[in-house]
């Protein structure tokens, strides 16, 4: 699919072939119009949906939340304004709004939205004066000054802004890097303000100005219909111009068309339509964009070309790239990335797409290229390595260097097959032909020296030799931590400038290779489970097998390579495996004994496939997930289609056997917490080099997304390696760490709260729904429908909704392991029923031995469900869901929704008249209901046909826990870092009543959210301090008496106590661990009344343990008891600590939910 970009310039060469420019004449402000309205429709409006309104809602946030006021420049809006898109409780801060925009349509329809009177429909409904429309181009002061532009005769030139937005890229301005430099200067100094660059395709060259953050979205599309009238409009809207002579202007269209159709894409969905790739990138720059010349003066740029080896980072355009040569260079690049608040990233070998980034410096560790062995100290307490030498690696070598340094001394390092792979590879994993036998590269790290990117400190972690300590460098605090950090996370936490590895024997290698025809689809997936069944399973660990599923001389190829590594020439000798690899594979051929240099060489797609791939000049793009049996049909199936689809004939899958020492090492014991598989599948997109930055480029990187789309939810975990902060990257980043990403994600906020390396693989919160309904209920109630009525019902008001089952996963493995039909299984309710009891036993005997798997299954869905705004699960096993879940989502609402219906409409519902679970119960008579041990978040009647019921509910229920009040409450709920304790962040939830019109609003959403009836209150129970504040205005509001509850002797008596923990925070502000008590009135409340426990924050439960107890103690049981909290934090698991006292069956409600501790 061609990108808009290169659609200009085709159009371009086009009209420069054929017609001289003196005959061209600008578009007209219709003309141009029209062409704009095609632009950002249908799939173009998605542009904004999915990247524009969400980055700059992310990006402008802090800024909303420390300025009182936001004054904003738009240059080039549009009929609309982008920022009138941004949530209300942040445009309700606009208070002055200027814009420039020349095309006079689109000025007089953006005069018209923003002067609206209605204060719901006008996008900045505070603003103090009318909004200053310029209908101009923006332009430069030196040419205003030269008089070369129309001076627009305002004094805007003094205006300052918090906001400077080039909405809709920065076509027609030359140079670029002068108008954001102008734009710059217009910028309100403090509180700093920002300027924001939306720009549709390639790179922005911004000659050394170094942005603040930047964000790509590579997968934006237009969408034009294929006829002449739709393809005149939009051509002459993309080349900018048409033709002044009627005649030649008809010739023009005609050319045009054929230009369009041509590199237009047509898609099955739309084949009236033609599709144009509309990349788009966002680059927001601060008044500390012009400092780089500041860290130039103390670390020296690189002198002449830095080819980094990776094609796509290339066509990154970085602000600079330094290179330290020393370590103070290192932290001095830190120490001004801090300063300005910009990111760096680090170049080590230059094989991944993220060493480069647009307008952002780039720290090149080369020069740290020292390589020490080190005999005499492995004892150092570390098990594993076989040799007592160590090795001290500078973040510079590669991966050749390594090897060929340590083989000289009869020593390896198990690293990766390249030699000019970089830290990079030992950092974040490293697989290579060792890893059966030694594990992986970073298993191998016993120690490293890393500057902080928090501090810009040198720091010593694990086993550092004396003699490679920098002189200054200092133990952190979170030693421990960060070395298990580095172990398969390294490139997150710091620059690293050197690491010492554990060594090993140096073996020498007997390689062997197949190339196997296949003759088909059904021959591939049976080989290939031989291959898994009879060749891999068997190898000892010394051997492991690789192979490579790839399309050659016509046919599809099963290319196999065999590895076997020996410390004595005995063994090496011998022949190869015990395994009956001849009559499987066939007579190998290529047999060869090398060393670790040599073994550089045999690798097969460099020696024998598509001829030799890297004396070819290709380019490449890869992802790697993790699988296992592959062998079976599903996989197998999956792996044949993605090479049958392949978009070039170079595209290939290679996979590497895992296995052995990897598998041996538990998955949190290092940062590389995916451990449980036999293959890495690397998915390689292949194009010769000379098409770099083409569509063939673009086509094999979607080659390689649809097929890890494909291969995810059957993989067992993702490398994270080559990861970045691509949104295409999202899903997998959410698998790549297992079990340890929540962990990672605390340190990295603690080791990097400034955001230095903000483009290594993304640990930060995965994106996560906003809502997640968990469909519960007895069978034939009718979840499903329910379900699926709720998912259209989301859609019709514009949000994205999915419904999945958590149960499809164990269908799945049921049908595998039994035999039974797994689609009749999805698909069938009567065959479903059937086996019911059968699956029931078998899911039990999972998680028996596997207690976390409902907890896996859960994550699972979540993560593949990242493009979703809500996102309702049934198929729930688990009793009170919420309470078990809710802590691995801790940004997302989850709310259970219980379903029920009587005996009779689920009879019916079921189809048959004799199943097992129904009974004789009346219709009539509730005691058909499930006896629930706790109280689900809501409870849902299903017993009318129809989905008008189940519609009502969710707009009734479900919808408003979207509603933008929620998140007008959250955004006045501050964090305040490190506090009270270092790497603690606080979110104020008090401090919402210190704001204007806080209290009103969070007390009106506490009467609105509860669920339960008010008129049934008899009165609200609160505990100091933040209960009291909330809850007295709350009881005002609906005239129902306060219960105070405070601590031991501070009520008079009579009264009665219980004993109470610390809550959270007290415990972390004094390290307080006392035991105290707490008290009401003893007559205050009479017995068996209904009473709501309101407070400020639920994240323990242990204040509310107490309250509940106390509550018991005045005679209220737990079920007349109802709980809301203007916050909760999941993360501390406070609703599993109440059910385990016994409190499960009380309501717990609440406004917000946030992450973190
Ligand atoms: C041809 C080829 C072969 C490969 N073979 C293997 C293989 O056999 N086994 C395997 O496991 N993987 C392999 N990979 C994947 C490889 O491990 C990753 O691409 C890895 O990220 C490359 O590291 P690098 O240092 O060369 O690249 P770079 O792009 O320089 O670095 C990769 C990442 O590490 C960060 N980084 C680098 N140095 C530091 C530092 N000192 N401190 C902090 N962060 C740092 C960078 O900022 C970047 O985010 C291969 C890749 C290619 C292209």
């Amino acid at each position: 699919m061609a990108t808009l970009d290169s659609l200009k310039r085709a159009l371009g060469q086009k009209a420069r072939a054929t017609t001289a420019s003196s005959l061209r004449q600008p578009l007209s402000d219709t003309q141009y119009s029209a062409g704009f309205d095609i632009l950002v429709r249908g799939p173009g409006w998605t542009t904004y949906q999915d990247f524009i309104i969400p980055q700059l809602s992310r990006l402008l946030a802090p800024l909303f939340q420390s300025h009182i006021n936001i004054s904003v420049l738009e240059i080039g809006p549009g009929p609309k304004s982008v920022l009138g898109y941004l949530p209300d409780h942040l445009r309700q801060k606009v208070r002055k709004y200027t814009a420039f925009e020349c095309n006079d349509l689109f000025a007089t329809r953006l005069e018209q939205w923003l002067s609206c009177a209605s204060e719901t429909e006008s996008p900045f409904p505070r603003l103090e004066k009318p909004p200053d429309i310029h209908r101009t181009p923006f332009v430069l002061k030196d040419n205003i000054e030269s008089g070369t532009s129309a001076s627009i005769g305002t004094t805007y030139d003094d205006q300052k802004y918090d906001i400077i937005l080039f909405c809709h890229s920065l076509y027609g301005m030359k140079p670029k890097h002068k108008f954001i430099e102008r734009a710059l200067e217009m910028l309100v100094e403090r509180p700093e303000g920002i300027v924001v660059v939306f720009h549709r395709d390639g790179t922005l060259h911004l000659d050394g100005l170094v942005c603040h953050q930047t964000a790509s979205f590579p997968t934006g599309v237009v969408r034009v219909a294929d006829n002449d009238e739709e393809l005149d409009c939009f051509a002459a809207f993309i080349a900018g111009f048409i033709m002044q002579d009627v005649d030649v202007n008809e010739a023009t269209r005609v050319d045009r068309r054929k230009v369009c159709r041509t590199l237009g894409r047509r898609e099955e969905a739309y084949p009236d339509h033609l599709l144009f790739s509309s990349p788009n990138i966002m680059a927001a720059f601060t008044q500390h964009a012009i400092t780089l010349p500041e860290l130039m003066t103390h670390v020296p740029p690189v002198k002449g070309d830095n080819a980094v080896k990776n094609r796509e980072a290339r066509l990154h355009c970085p602000a600079s790239i330094i290179k330290p040569t020393e370590i103070r260079h290192v932290q001095q690049c830190v120490r001004w990335a801090v300063e300005h608040e910009v990111s760096l990233t680090v170049i080590g070998g230059g094989h991944s797409g993220h060493c480069l980034w647009p307008n952002v410096v780039s720290v090149d560790m080369g020069a740290f290229d020292q390589i020490d062995i080190i005999t005499g100290e492995g004892d150092g307490g570390d098990p594993g390595g076989d040799s007592m030498s160590l090795v001290v690696a500078g973040a510079g070598c590669k991966t050749g260097d390594i090897i060929r340094k340590t083989m000289a001394a009869g020593l390896t390092v198990p690293l990766g097959a390249r030699p000019s792979v970089g830290a990079g590879l030992w950092l974040q994993g490293g697989i290579g032909h060792l890893a059966r036998m030694h594990g992986l590269a970073c298993d191998s790290i016993i120690g490293a020296v890393v500057v902080s990117v928090d501090s810009s400190q040198v720091l010593c972690v694990g086993n550092v030799p004396s003699q490679h300590r920098p002189a200054g460098s200092v133990r952190p605090e979170n030693e421990s931590d960060l070395l298990w950090a580095i172990k398969g996370a390294g490139t997150n936490f710091g620059i690293v400038v050197s690491v010492t590895f554990k060594t090993y024997a140096a073996p020498t290698y007997l390689t062997r290779n197949w190339v196997i025809p296949l003759s088909g689809n059904l021959a591939a997936r049976l080989k290939l489970s031989e291959f898994d069944k009879l060749v891999v399973g068997k190898l000892p660990r010394n051997c492991s097998a690789d192979a490579y599923v790839y399309w050659d001389a016509g046919q599809l190829q099963l290319g196999v390579t065999m590895f076997e590594s020996s410390t004595t020439s005995r063994t090496i000798s011998t022949a190869f495996t015990p395994t009956p690899v001849d009559a499987i594979l066939g007579p190998g051929a290529d047999v060869k004994v090398v060393d670790g240099v040599g073994l550089f060489e045999t690798e097969m797609y460099i020696s024998g496939m598509h001829g030799g791939h890297s004396g070819g000049k290709t380019s490449s793009f890869k992802r790697c997930l993790f699988l296992k049996h592959i062998g079976e049909e599903n996989i197998a199936s999956r792996l044949v289609a993605a090479i049958e689809t392949r978009p070039s004939a170079l595209c290939y899958l290679h996979l590497l056997q895992g296995g052995g020492a990897v598998d041996d090492v538990a998955a949190d014991g290092t940062a590389f917490g995916c451990r449980d598989w036999d293959f890495a599948c690397v998915i390689t997109g292949v194009w010769p080099r000379d098409l770099d930055g083409t569509e063939a480029a673009s086509s094999a990187v979607r080659w390689v997304y649809n097929v890890v789309g494909d291969l995810l939810p059957l993989s067992s975990g993702v490398y994270g390696a080559d990861l970045g902060p691509d949104p295409r990257d999202a899903a997998l980043a959410a698998m790549a760490f297992g079990p340890n990403r929540p962990r990672l994600g605390h340190l990295k906020d603690r080791s990097d709260p400034h955001g230095v390396l903000a483009y290594a693989c993304p640990l930060g919160a995965p994106m996560e729904p906003k809502l997640i309904v968990l469909v519960t209920g007895e069978s034939c109630a009718g979840k499903d429908y329910c379900a699926d009525v709720w998912v259209s019902f989301f859609i019709d008001k514009g949000l994205k909704a999915r419904a999945v089952s958590i149960s499809d996963a164990t269908k799945q493995e049921y049908a595998v392991a039994t035999g039974a039909d797994q689609s009749r299984l999805l698909s069938d309710r009567a065959y479903k029923e059937q086996h019911r009891p059968a699956l029931t036993m078998f899911f039990q005997e999972q998680v028996r031995q596997r207690p976390q798997l409902p907890e896996e299954h859960f994550r699972k869905l979540v993560h593949d469900a990242v493009d979703v705004d809500v996102l309702l699960i049934t198929g729930m096993r688990d009793k009170a869901p919420v309470t078990a879940f809710s802590h691995l989502v801790s940004n997302t609402r989850l709310l259970e929704v219980h379903v029920q219906a009587d005996n009779q409409t689920r009879h019916i519902r079921r189809g048959s008249s004799n199943s097992s679970s129904s009974n004789n119960n009346s219709i009539n008579s509730r005691s058909y209901l499930t006896a629930l041990d706790y109280c689900p978040s809501l409870v849902f009647d299903n017993e009318t046909m129809g989905h008008k019921t189940a519609t009502r509910f969710a707009e009734q229920y479900l919808l408003p826990f979207l509603h933008e009040d929620l998140q007008r409450l959250a955004g006045m709920v501050y964090s305040i870092p490190n506090f009270p304790r270092q790497g603690i962040e606080f979110r104020h939830v008090l401090g919402i009543s210190q704001q204007p019109v806080g209290l009103a609003l969070c007390t009106s959403l506490l009467q609105t959210y509860f669920t339960g009836d008010w008129s049934k209150i008899d009165a609200v129970a609160c505990c100091e301090t933040g209960g009291f504040v909330y809850a007295s205005a709350l009881a005002c509001r609906i005239s129902v008496p306060l219960v105070l509850i405070r601590e031991a002797g501070k009520l008079p008596p009579p009264t009665i106590s219980v004993d109470k923990l610390p809550s959270h925070i007290s415990s972390l502000a004094s390290n307080d661990t006392k035991h105290t008590r707490m008290e009401m009135g003893r007559d205050v409340i009479s017995k068996g009344a209904s009473v709501v426990v309101v407070d400020d924050v639920f994240s323990t439960g242990k204040t509310l343990c107490a309250v509940l107890k106390l509550l018991g103690e005045a005679g209220i049981s737990a079920e007349h008891i109802s709980v809301i909290a203007v916050a909760e934090f999941p993360f501390h698991r406070g609703r599993e600590l109440l059910r385990r006292h016994g409190f499960g069956m009380t309501n717990i409600q609440s406004l917000l939910v946030f992450g973190g501790a």
